[in-house]
């Protein structure tokens, strides 16, 4: 599938439309994780490779308030998309970030060394986008590709529906419950996203 679109995640090819960015610099200004600065802090300890490189780079903003004066409308568009499913969600008790690396005119001064966490961005075509992100258009489109694959994935185990479960599929070299499996396992991570639906 393109891209390793069907593995939950977006490996970003070499063509990666990078011109699209209109280098507002919203999405290094106002940066929320699941996790607070005292668990990165922790799993840094614990050598976890990604907590460390972010608790190191990233600088943390005093306040909600802070970082909602520095970024207003990305700052919402991330407390509501929280509140999304967490409705209870007390938002003093989020932590925003900020990267030091980005120059005054949003130029990124380390981009060719910049962390994984940067360059998997946007992640997949549901990840929460900045307002006015000039991604917004190619997520769509990475949306759709991910849903068509996912109904084509839905059609084969339908026709696996006609074949019994030890039946082997000599092109597979796969019984039909291994390739059940198999498929299960692909369409998994974009259930949370509504695959049963599509
Ligand atoms: S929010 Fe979107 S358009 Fe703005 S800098 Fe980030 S990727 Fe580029
Ligand atoms: S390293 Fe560059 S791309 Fe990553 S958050 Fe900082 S300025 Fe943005």
């Amino acid at each position: 599938m393109d891209y390793g679109l069907l593995n939950g995640t977006f490996e970003h090819p070499l063509d990666f439309p990078q011109h699209l960015c209109k280098k507002c610099g919203k999405c290094c200004r106002a940066i929320c994780t699941p996790y607070s600065y005292e668990e990165l802090v922790e799993l840094s300890k614990q050598g976890q490779e990604e907590a460390r490189v972010f608790v190191e780079m990233f600088k943390r903003y005093n306040s909600v308030e802070e970082a909602r004066a520095a970024v207003p409308d990305q700052v919402e568009n991330i407390i509501n998309s929280l509140k999304k499913n967490n409705p209870d969600l007390d938002e003093s008790k989020l932590t925003f970030y900020y990267c030091p690396n980005l120059r005054e005119d949003n130029f990124c001064t380390i981009y060719q060394t910049r962390p994984d966490c940067c360059r998997r961005v946007p992640h997949n075509g549901w990840s929460l986008l900045a307002p006015d992100c000039g991604f917004k258009g190619w997520q769509f489109q990475q949306r759709e590709k991910v849903k068509a694959s996912v109904r084509k994935l839905k059609e084969y185990l339908a026709e696996l529906e006609l074949l019994s479960d030890n039946d082997v599929l000599p092109d597979k070299n796969k019984t039909v419950k291994e390739m059940r499996n198999l498929i299960q396992e692909k369409i998994k991570p974009w259930e949370k996203y509504g695959a049963a639906y599509w």
